[in-house]
C-alpha cells in the first residue's frame, strides 16, 4: 500500500525524523488559509502516488497569497502521468544547502534490509546508481540487531556527508530504519533529504509503501489507503474478492490457485508473451465468479487474448466451463480465449465447451500448448479451428 507524501511524512514525524510543518487541502481557498497559518514562503505540492512531480510542474514555491492562489489553482486538477491531483500539501518552504538521498528496503537476494545513502540526492537517483554507483552507499543490516548508530555514522561518512552534518544524517538514517521496521514498510525513501544552511537535516519528500498484509497490526494506518488513486480494476477486484494484480502486457491470465497463476505467468513469458495481469479465481470457482473474473480481465483495454488455466481439484472443470459459457452470453468478448481444463470433471468441462461452440474459444490440453497458442493469438496469428 503506497502512501502519499504527506502521509509518509506523518509517519516520519512519529519516529523523530524532522519534516516541515504543513497542511493537506483540497481547494484553493483552503490552500490560502493554510499558507496564512503556516507562514510564507510555502511550497505547494501535488499529492499523487507518482514521483517526478517537480519536473511535471506539481511542486511550486509561493512567496505570498497571490502566488499560493495561482499555484494551487494550476496544480489542483492537474494530470501527472495519469494521476489526477485532488489534494495539495502546503508546507513551510525550506532553504536548501544540499540535497541527499536515503532509503531502506528489503534486499530479497541478500535476505537482509538494505540501507542506501547518497549525497547526490534530489536528481534522478536511478541515474546516480547507474552512472556513478560509487556515490550510492549500500549497507546491509543484520535484521536481529537492527541499524546501530555507529553503523549509521559510518554510512554517512562513507557517503561523503559534510563533517558537520554526519551526526544529523546518522540520526535520520536510524529514524528511517525505525519507520521501516516498526511500521512494517516495504519501502521508506527520502529524496531529497536536505541539509539547510543552518546544518539541519530534514526530509523534504517521502515515499513510503506499507505491507498490506501487516496492516492489521497498525490500526492507525488502516485509513491511509488512498483508494481514489488505486487502479480502478484492482479496486473492483478487491471489492469482488478476487486476487488481481495489473501487469504491463497484453495477455489476460486467469487460473485457480496463486501457485498455478504464478507458473502460468512464467510459462507465458517463456513462450514469448507478456501477461496483462495476475488473476486468481481461488478454489471452488463457481459460474458467477468466473463471469465476474472474465468481466474484470476484459476491463483492461490492453488485453488482446486470454488464457484460462484451470486445474480441477476442489474446483470442478464443468463448473468453470458453465461459468465461461454464462459469461460469454453476457459479455460476448471480441478477443480470443485459450482454455486449458485439467483435473476434476475435465472431460465433462471440455464437452460442455465443445457443445456450446463459443466463438473465439480454443481448447488446449497442456499448459505449454496453451501458452504457445495464446501468445500466437495475441500476436494476431491464427491457431487452427476453435474448440
Ligand atoms: P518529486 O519531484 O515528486 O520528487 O517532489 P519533491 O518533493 O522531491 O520536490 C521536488 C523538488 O522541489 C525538490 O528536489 C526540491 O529541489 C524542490 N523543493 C521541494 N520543497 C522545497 C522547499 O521547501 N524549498 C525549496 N527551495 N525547494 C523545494
Ligand atoms: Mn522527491
Amino acid at each position: 500500500m503506497d502512501l502519499l507524501e504527506y502521509q509518509g511524512k506523518q509517519l516520519f514525524a512519529r519516529h523523530g525524523l524532522r519534516v516541515s510543518s504543513g497542511e493537506v487541502v483540497e481547494t484553493v481557498a483552503d490552500a490560502v488559509a493554510a499558507a496564512e497559518r503556516i507562514g510564507y514562503p510555502v511550497v505547494v505540492k501535488a499529492q499523487v502516488l507518482i514521483g517526478g512531480r517537480g519536473k511535471a510542474g506539481g511542486v511550486k514555491l509561493a512567496a505570498d497569497e497571490s502566488e499560493v492562489r495561482s499555484h494551487a489553482g494550476d496544480i489542483l486538477g492537474m494530470d501527472i502521468k495519469g494521476h489526477l491531483v485532488r489534494k495539495l500539501w502546503i508546507e513551510h518552504a525550506s532553504d536548501i544547502a544540499s540535497e541527499y538521498y536515503a532509503s531502506v528496503l528489503l534486499d530479497r537476494s541478500a535476505k537482509r534490509p538494505l540501507v542506501m545513502f547518497s549525497v547526490e540526492g534530489g536528481v534522478d537517483i536511478e541515474e546516480v546508481a547507474e552512472k556513478t554507483p560509487e556515490k550510492l552507499i549500500r549497507h546491509h543490516v543484520d535484521p536481529l540487531a537492527g541499524l546501530s548508530r555507529e553503523e549509521a555514522v559510518e554510512i554517512a561518512r562513507r557517503g561523503g556527508a559534510d563533517a558537520d552534518v554526519v551526526e544529523g544524517v546518522a540520526d535520520a538514517l536510524v529514524a528511517l530504519y525505525e519507520v521501516w521496521i516498526e511500521e512494517d514498510a516495504t519501502l521508506a525513501e527520502i529524496n531529497p533529504l536536505i541539509v539547510t544552511p543552518e546544518k539541519e537535516v530534514r526530509a523534504l519528500d517521502s515515499k513510503v509503501s506499507l505491507d498490506g498484509n501487516a496492516l492489521f497490526r497498525h490500526p492507525d494506518s488502516q485509513g491511509l489507503s488512498d483508494s481514489e488513486n488505486e487502479d480502478p480494476i484492482e479496486r473492483r477486484a478487491k471489492e469482488e474478492g478476487l486476487q488481481y494484480v495489473k501487469l504491463d502486457g497484453d495477455i489476460g491470465i486467469l487460473g485457480n490457485g496463486a501457485g498455478l497463476v504464478m507458473s502460468t505467468l512464467d510459462v507465458v513469458a517463456q513462450a514469448g508473451g507478456s501477461p496483462a495481469n495476475f488473476l486468481d479465481a481461488g478454489g471452488g470457482s463457481d459460474a458467477e465468479k468466473i463471469e465476474q473474473a472474465v468481466d474484470l480481465l476484459l476491463a483492461n483495454d490492453a488485453v488482446k487474448a486470454v488464457l484460462f488455466n484451470i486445474f480441477g481439484g476442489i474446483t470442478r472443470c464443468d463448473e468453470v466451463a458453465r461459468g465461461l459459457i454464462a459469461a460469454f452470453e453476457q459479455i460476448k468478448p471480441s478477443v480470443p480465449f485459450v482454455v486449458r481444463l485439467d483435473g476434476t470433471n475435465d472431460v465433462e468441462g471440455r464437452r460442455l465447451l465443445q457443445e456450446a461452440a463459443l466463438p473465439h474459444v480454443h481448447a488446449a490440453k497442456t499448459m505449454n500448448e496453451a501458452a504457445e497458442m495464446v501468445v500466437a493469438l495475441a500476436a494476431g496469428d491464427s491457431v487452427g479451428a476453435p474448440a
